[in-house]
């Protein structure tokens, strides 16, 4: 035995200090074995006969089948909206459309608890952001357009502004109740009536919203939700709707442009990014890192606007990269549902090859790759927090959407070149400043080819604050005044 040994037999060595496991109950949550299509104002069996089962990531364990709608479940569906839009809900006065919108936020308040656990079931993200941020967000979205809902006449001076139609919307996995309020939230308050198609992968809390939305009493017909993959997506695109709002990958969002291209529907695309986060010299590092880790793991980076590309001023790569690679090793990943997890599991199996193979490429390619050791759980599907320095523009880790937990680290000399790195990029959603200076933030937001500049912050949301895209990050915006205009006819 050896001198140490021995010491540490006497004197066992501290433990690494732990965090007790704090799982979030799921007893909120009634899952049923089978979901119908809401259609109508109820829930019906799909007329196509099949079902697809939805999972949990984490745990890869079946939660329960939803339909998956087939061509004459979208007639019927874009049928009963369009009912609903020319008997119901179109001349109803914007007062009496506020006190429904009004409603499904306080009911969504209520049954926050059961929908963010549900969320992280689902969806695999963290309870602390599915509690945290995408309810109460989607809340906040709900009372923000039920507070326009009266005042349209005064939203556009010297128009009048008339509502569309049918809406078809069609959401990710990513955000899903949140994606459901940005879409449904300013097309109701407009007075429109909508067709919601949640992503295949997280359907459940757009079928629970469907049961606030009986709980509610809406007017039968106003919100629909099916469910169903890309085909079903496709066919509601293409059926007798007035507009289209779509939130997805930049592929899918060509290919809708392409099926209504002259067409009179109305179209509204939010689609990929690869937002720079630029860190100036001057900036308060420890604030920086948290901006940084926030911008790039929150979701597990499966955010459109996340700052996957950190821009990092010469004079700071070294102590800043120390740092980030310190916090990195305080990252949790594991169990969704428990309350101290940072990073929770990848969306879905598909996902995780796409990351793990752009990964693969990103070492294959010369940068060097930087992961903290943790333990991951054996089942379900889960990415450590990856970080990539020796990052060339032209490495395909550096120019393609990710959508995982994976930072490329590239660094610049002067804001010319930050302003011409960040820019070096077919999309343009977001980008992230940080420095001490207001004027250089401000010169910067004025070059810098992103729909939204955060300065000293990262991922922040509000309702009433626009967001949308340049380039292939997409068209029209959501969010705020500038929400509603998709969704109207501005008439003298
Ligand atoms: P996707 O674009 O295929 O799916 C998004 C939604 O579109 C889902 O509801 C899907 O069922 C539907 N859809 C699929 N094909 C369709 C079609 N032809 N017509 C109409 N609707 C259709 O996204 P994905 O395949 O799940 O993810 C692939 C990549 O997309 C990700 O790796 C990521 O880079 C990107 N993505 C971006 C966002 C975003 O918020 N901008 C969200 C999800 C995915
Ligand atoms: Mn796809």
């Amino acid at each position: 035995m050896t001198e140490l040994e021995t010491t540490q037999e006497r004197t066992p060595a501290v433990p690494a200090w732990e965090y007790a496991d704090a799982p979030e109950s799921k007893d909120v949550v009634r899952l049923q074995d089978r979901y119908g299509l809401f259609i109508g104002g109820e829930f019906v069996e799909p007329k196509s006969g099949t079902y697809m089962a939805t999972i949990d990531p984490s745990t890869e364990e079946v939660l329960a089948e939803v339909p998956e709608a087939g061509p004459e479940d979208v007639e019927l569906v874009v049928a009963a909206a369009r009912e609903a839009f020319d008997s119901r809900w179109r001349d109803l006065p914007g007062k009496e459309r506020a006190k429904y919108l009004y409603r499904i936020a306080r009911v969504l308040q209520e049954r926050a608890r059961e929908f963010a656990v549900l969320e992280s079931m689902n969806g695999g993200k963290p309870i602390k952001e599915s509690r945290d941020i995408d309810l109460p967000l989607a809340a906040a979205h709900f009372f923000y357009y039920a507070g326009w809902a009266d005042k349209l006449d005064y939203a556009f001076p010297g128009r009048s502004a008339k509502p569309i139609g049918v809406a078809g919307q069609v959401i990710p996995w990513n955000f899903p109740m949140l994606m459901a309020a940005w879409k449904l939230a300013p097309a109701l308050a407009a007075g429109n009536t909508t067709v919601l198609k949640p992503a295949e992968t997280t359907p459940l809390t757009a079928l629970l919203l469907a049961e606030v939305i009986q709980q509610a009493e809406l007017p039968p017909g106003v919100v629909n939700v099916i469910t169903g993959a890309g085909e079903t997506g496709a066919a509601l695109v293409a059926a007798d709707v007035d507009k289209v709002a779509f939130t997805g990958s930049t592929e899918v969002g060509k290919q809708i442009r392409r099926t209504i291209a002259g067409s009179h529907k109305r179209l509204t695309l939010e689609l990929g990014g690869k937002a720079a986060n630029i860190v100036f010299e001057d900036s308060p590092l420890d604030q920086a890192v948290e901006g940084i880790v926030n911008g790039i793991f929150f979701n597990q980076g499966h955010v459109c606007c996340a700052g996957s590309r950190l821009l990092v001023q010469e004079p700071i790569f070294e102590p800043l990269l120390e740092k980030l690679k310190a916090r990195l090793q305080t990252l949790r990943v594991g169990d969704p549902l428990d309350k101290n997890t940072d990073i929770g599991a990848i969306n879905s199996r598909a996902q995780l090859s796409k990351i793990e193979e752009l990964v693969a490429v990103g070492v294959e390619e010369g940068a060097e790759i930087y992961q903290p050791v943790c333990d991951l759980p054996e089942r379900g599907f889960w990415f450590r927090p990856t970080l990539f320095t020796g990052v060339s523009q032209s490495h395909r880790i550096a120019r393609e959407e990710i959508f995982g937990p994976v930072l490329s680290i590239l660094t610049f000399r002067t804001p010319e070149e930050a302003v011409e790195k960040a820019n070096n990029t077919p999309y343009g959603l977001s980008a992230g400043v940080w420095t001490e200076k207001g004027s250089r933030v401000l010169w910067m937001a004025e070059r810098l080819k992103a729909g939204v500049v955060w300065a000293n912050t990262f991922n922040r949301f509000d309702p009433s604050s626009p967001f949308g895209g340049y380039k292939e990050s997409g068209f029209g915006r959501e969010g705020g005044l500038h929400g509603l205009e998709p969704y109207v006819e501005l008439v003298p």
